[in-house]
C-alpha cells in the first residue's frame, strides 16, 4: 500500500524515462561506524543503471541466489533540470520530487568485491536492486530536517534524520554535477542511517519520510 498524500509521479517516472541512479555511500556517521568504515572527506558515489530500479509497493522480490541481501533506507531525490558543474541554487530549482528508497546491497558479494578492491557493482547494481516510491512535492519537504525510519514485522530496525547527513543533499548535487551530469529522470539516493541488516522472506517493511510519506512493502526471496 502506498501512501500518495501530496504526492505524485507515482509509476509515471517508469513510463517517462527513468535516468541514472546516482548514491551516495557513508553519509551518515552511525551507519559509517557500524560497519567500520572510515568517514569520508567527500562523497563516495556509485551509480546503480535505469534497470536497477523497480517500484517501492506491493512485494518485492528478490532472488536468494547470491545470499544475503541488506536493506538500506534512503531519501532519494528526483532531478528535473540539467545540472553541470552547477551551483547550490541551481541544485536546488532542480530538485523535482522527494522519496524513499532501498538500496538493496548483496552483502556477503560486496565484502568480497571490497577485499579485492573490486567496483561494487555486482551487490549494488543488480537488476532490482532500487526500489522506489513515488515522489512528493519539494515545497512541502524540509530537506535536513526530516525523519528517515524503516520497520520491519513492526519492529524499528532503521532510525535517522536528515540532519545528520555529513554531506547535505544540495552539497551533493553541486559535487555529482562536478562529476556526472544529471538530466531529468535521474535519481539521487542520499545515504542509508544505522540499522542495515538482511531481508528475509515474508518481511513487512513500513517505510517512513516524516509523517508525509509511508510505504508499506513486503519481501520475497526465492
Ligand atoms: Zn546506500
Amino acid at each position: 500500500m502506498v501512501t500518495y498524500q501530496h504526492s505524485f509521479l507515482s509509476g509515471e517516472i517508469f513510463a517517462h524515462g527513468l535516468g541514472k541512479i546516482v548514491c551516495v555511500g557513508r553519509n551518515y556517521a552511525d551507519h559509517v561506524r557500524e560497519l567500520n568504515n572510515p568517514i569520508p572527506k567527500q562523497p563516495l558515489l556509485f551509480i546503480k543503471p535505469a534497470t536497477a530500479a523497480v517500484a517501492m509497493e506491493g512485494v518485492i522480490s528478490i532472488s536468494s541466489a547470491k545470499g544475503e541481501c541488506h536493506h538500506e533506507l534512503e531519501m532519494t531525490i528526483l532531478i528535473g533540470e540539467t545540472l553541470t558543474d552547477c551551483r547550490h541554487d541551481e541544485a536546488s530549482h532542480a530538485i523535482a520530487g522527494i522519496g524513499l528508497g532501498l538500496d538493496l546491497t548483496l552483502r556477503g558479494v560486496q565484502a568480497k568485491l571490497k577485499e579485492k578492491g573490486q567496483p561494487w557493482e555486482r551487490a549494488k547494481a543488480f537488476d532490482g536492486s532500487c526500489p522506489l516510491s513515488n515522489f512528493l512535492k519539494p515545497d512541502i519537504i524540509e530537506l535536513q530536517n526530516m525523519s528517515l525510519q524503516l520497520n520491519i514485522n513492526e519492529e524499528l530496525r532503521q532510525s535517522g534524520n536528515t540532519r545528520d547527513m555529513l554531506f547535505p543533499v544540495l552539497d551533493l548535487l553541486v559535487d555529482i554535477s562536478q562529476s556526472f551530469t544529471l538530466l531529468p529522470g535521474d535519481v539521487v539516493l542520499t545515504g542509508t542511517p544505522a540499522g542495515v541488516g538482511p531481508l528475509l522472506d515474508g518481511d513487512q517493511l513500513r517505510a517512513c519520510l516524516g509523517e508525509q510519506l509511508v510505504i508499506e512493502t513486503s519481501i520475497s526471496r526465492s
